[in-house]
């Protein structure tokens, strides 16, 4: 047996004993702010004391409403390594979803940004925030905002020691918690245990993973509100690498700056962030020679992304998983036997979601629970992704009539629907709620949105289902016009229309396109095709004969 289980804090303990000069670089709302490891360590313990002698014990949860910035990582370690429960809330959910999830996670403290505490102010309910004794405002002042008994950040933790001695935890302890944005119903929450977070980590620092090395620059755009960042502020401190943290709503602007100034070596985030970089790189001139990587997930990455950071000299990273998966499952790595393979069957593997990550297993089910087969050429061999793994939960916080429909046995049911080829990548077709049900035949929305996507004169596209008499639904496409674009919307149709008919069965081609300034995001960035459903689901934009070219 092993003299200790999996917790997170050696990961920490080496960084400072090995890279105690190693930076943490953070932009917050006061500017640019450094401190190294050995610093970090002192501050983290600092905080384990101030939460400790503000009553906080094993067990008990910890919430935080805050962007990526260096106070932020101090709670990753400080409240898991104490035994307490670190909730991050999505400061970009509606209202009434703050207030249930305060309420369900029964959160005794609440860290909050200044700049997100005129809004947590406006969300607070008496009834809801019940069981919230302080809020900790981080910055070295309290704003002027209704919050009862909020301190600020710097008095929270004045005056208390930089020693503390962590407690050896059990790995089944709690230490994390992250809700799911419940795009429908209310969110669902997750609870990440010391073991989950410690194996994600471990994982993401393999070649196979994110292969996350000393010698990196790693800056999370993804929030760390959203399943810990995809864990990697945990895996930079594994690793020993520096920290750049991109603060309140980064702009492209802000994001092109700190990967000049600090060399950013890897960066992740939702496909959006990246479409909103190269919009400003057409516009400015960048230095980008120190990025790497670019880890791209929580949505398809659409391929004409990939392949124009390959352009600018930047390997994309295609990666899949979710709240309930720490979030990390699948990373598109080209196999060591695919090296040599024409590049357009490299391109083709990179733009897929990629290979399990090592740990995990997945099979994939049809309607009836029978296994697909792993194929090239079946493009109808669709089924639903169920994966297992020790850091894939087995249920969810407190909702019992959830985890009947979401899990069997120890395998998770993704909502996800996908193709495996003869390789084993992994390719997410859509998810079962956004599949688009035909004349008895499936229709992909993420394939046909990445075909509109591709398209010079397009921003942004998303692709619906709406409902159709005949055909039960048919394709329409949502799509903003590129700021550049010079063609007509008619012209770009009958482009979109015929690449479309090139490569998918002509039936596929949306009957209808609508142009609209923005589309809809959730609150994880992603389009919002609950909202786009509402919004553009009217029969009569398909209703009648579909346009002859589309039959
Ligand atoms: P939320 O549902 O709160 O936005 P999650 O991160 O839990 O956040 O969402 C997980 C879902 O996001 C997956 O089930 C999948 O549908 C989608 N997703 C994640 N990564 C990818 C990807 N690379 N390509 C396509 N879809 C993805």
């Amino acid at each position: 047996m092993a003299g200790y289980d999996q917790t997170l804090e050696p990961f920490l303990w080496r960084a400072e004993k090995l890279y105690p000069d190693r930076e943490i670089v953070s932009r917050t709302h006061e500017g640019i702010t450094r401190s190294t490891y050995a610093e970090y360590g002192d501050q983290v313990r600092r905080l384990a004391n101030a939460l400790e002698d503000a009553g906080i014990e094993t067990g008990d949860r910890v919430a935080t409403f805050c962007w990526n910035h260096d106070r932020h990582f101090e709670t990753y370690f400080a409240v898991p390594s104490m035994g307490a429960q670190l909730h991050t809330i999505n400061p970009l959910l509606p209202a009434e979803h703050v207030q249930y999830i305060v309420e369900n996670a029964a959160d005794r403290i609440v860290f909050v940004d200044p700049s997100l505490a005129e809004k947590l102010a406006a969300t607070y309910d008496e009834a809801a925030f019940e069981s919230v004794e302080k809020f900790v405002v981080v910055g070295s002042e309290v704003p002027d905002v209704e919050l009862p008994d909020a301190v600020d950040y710097d008095s929270f933790v004045a005056g208390h020691a930089t020693e503390y001695e962590w407690p050896e935890l059990d790995q089944e302890a709690s230490a994390g918690m992250c809700y799911t944005s419940g795009t429908t119903g209310k969110p669902k929450g997750v609870e990440y245990t010391q073991q989950m977070l410690w194996s994600h980590t471990m994982a993401m620092l393999t070649p196979q993973g994110l292969g996350i090395e000393d010698s990196d620059v790693v800056m999370p755009v993804v929030p760390m509100f959203h399943v810990n960042a995809w864990g990697m502020p945990y895996a930079t401190t594994a690793a020993g690498a520096k920290h750049v943290y991109p603060g309140p709503a980064p702009e492209p602007a802000d994001l092109a700056q700190l990967i000049e100034e600090e060399g950013v070596t890897i960066t992740a985030g939702v496909p959006t962030v990246w479409l909103g970089l190269l919009e400003y790189l057409q516009e400015n001139t960048v230095d980008l020679s120190s990025l790497e990587t670019i880890v791209i997930g929580g949505a398809a990455a659409p391929r004409s992304v990939i392949e124009r950071f390959d352009e600018l000299g930047v390997e994309v990273l295609h990666a899949w998983g979710m709240t309930e998966t720490s979030p990390v499952g699948t990373v598109a790595h080209i196999k060591a036997d695919l090296q040599d393979a024409p590049a357009e069957v490299r391109h083709e593997k990179r733009s897929k979601q990629g290979l399990v990550a090592p740990g995990l297993e997945f099979k994939v089910v049809d309607d009836e629970g029978n296994d697909v087969a792993w194929d090239d050429d079946a493009a109808q061999d669709f089924g639903e992704l169920l994966i297992r793994g020790p850091w894939v939960t087995d249920s969810y916080f407190e909702r019992p009539d959830a985890d009947e429909d979401s899990f069997d046995g120890s395998w998770l049911r993704t909502g996800d629907v996908v193709t495996v080829d003869d390789d084993g990548y992994v390719k997410i077709v859509d998810r079962t709620k956004d599949v688009i049900k035909s004349g008895g035949e499936w229709i992909s929305s993420q394939e046909l949105e990445n075909a509109v996507m591709a398209h010079d004169a397009v921003a942004e596209a998303a692709v619906i289902g709406v409902p159709h008499e005949r055909y039960q639904e048919r394709p329409v496409g949502i799509v903003v016009m590129a700021a550049d674009a010079t063609i007509s919307k008619d012209e770009l149709e009958s482009e979109l229309v015929e690449s479309i008919r090139e490569e998918y069965p002509k039936w596929w081609a949306p009957d209808a396109f609508v142009y609209v300034e923005e589309i809809p995001k959730t609150a994880t960035g992603k389009f919002s095709k609950k909202d786009l459903r509402e919004e553009f689901g009217d029969r009569s934009l398909v209703e009648g004969e579909a346009p002859p070219d589309r039959e």
